[in-house]
């Protein structure tokens, strides 16, 4: 099952003048980064940490700053390793897609389920203030923080935090580096026109919801891998494979380097599905989330991807 903890290790760099990346490294499985933004009256945080003793150390490093309490703090999404720790933020006006409190309404703290021998500490489900469906403003003295849902992506609920005069961009998880894009619960071809949407923008720094701080070319990774998706999952169609086989019989194409590959399978039941929308076969299929993760720990060899938190 799950491994050992691993030591609680995390770095704060600044990559803008007052605008700090929180990194988790090695950004795998719920180690998620956020993204810090100052203010003249206190700070912006973009998403927080899975673990309470992970929210609790982003605390501290944010506190640490000294540069007044977190007013305002935005989810990119409503998976667990990004929203867990909006309760140790008390105070702040927690800021979402209005998806994405539905989603934490309905899934509550379900990830500690999926991965039962972490750690997790004292959570509580800190549901946002405030929704929006498309596009949000927020504005720190000068300082313009767009907040765009562009699609689905990673989620049907993706944000990113756009940074016009500072050119950056906290994506979330809309593209990870280092580690494998994750689309079972979003969608193949929206992350496509996403990422083509998010590269017009020209940002200079792309904070990844995981993994180390990169630039634009990111996202043009994420697309080549997302590409090859789309590839795997017609050939392995028209052969009859299913998104499992199809998985195995592609092995890792370019994209060795990529760690968390089990999300391959995931990413092809999502891609299938879309191929038998577009062909509008009235098949009725739709992804089974938790049939294609259980298929995930299948092409590890039976073993739960380890949560790293
Ligand atoms: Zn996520």
């Amino acid at each position: 099952m799950s491994g050992p903890v691993t030591e609680l290790r995390t770095e704060l760099t600044e990559v803008a003048d007052g605008v700090y990346v929180h990194l988790q490294p090695d950004g795998g499985w719920c180690l998620s980064n956020a993204g810090v933004i100052a203010g003249p009256e206190g700070l912006v945080l973009v998403d927080t940490a899975a673990t309470a003793a992970r929210a609790a150390a982003l605390r501290e490093a944010v506190d640490g700053l000294g540069r007044g309490p977190v007013r305002v703090l935005v989810n990119t999404h409503h998976h667990g390793d990004h929203t867990h720790g909006n309760g140790a933020f008390g105070g702040a006006t927690v800021v979402a897609h209005a998806r994405t409190r539905a989603e934490m309404v309905k899934n509550g703290l379900a990830l500690t389920g999926v991965w039962p021998d972490v750690a997790w500490g004292e959570l509580s489900v800190r549901l946002p203030d405030l929704t929006f469906t498309d596009e949000l403003t927020l504005y720190r003295g000068d300082r313009e923080i767009r907040l765009l849902h562009l699609g689905p992506a990673h989620t049907n609920d993706d944000v990113v935090a756009w940074l016009p005069e500072e050119r950056v961009l906290f994506a979330g998880d809309v593209a990870m580096a280092g580690s494998s894009p994750f689309v079972l619960m979003g969608s193949v071809s929206g992350s496509l026109a996403v990422l083509a949407r998010l590269r017009a923008l020209r940002p200079r720094t792309v904070v990844c919801g995981h993994g180390p701080v990169r630039g634009p070319e990111v996202l043009d990774e994420t697309e080549e891998y997302l590409r090859w998706i789309q590839r795997v999952a017609a050939e392995g169609r028209a052969q009859g494979l299913t998104p499992l086989v199809a998985a195995k019989e592609a092995g890792k194409g370019a994209f060795s380097h990529l760690t968390e590959f089990e999300r391959v399978v995931g990413n092809l039941h999502r891609a299938y599905a879309e191929l038998d929308e577009r062909e509008a076969i009235a098949s009725g299929r739709t992804v089974d989330v938790a049939e294609a993760f259980g298929e995930m720990i299948t092409y590890n060899g039976g073993s739960l991807p380890t949560c790293h938190a």
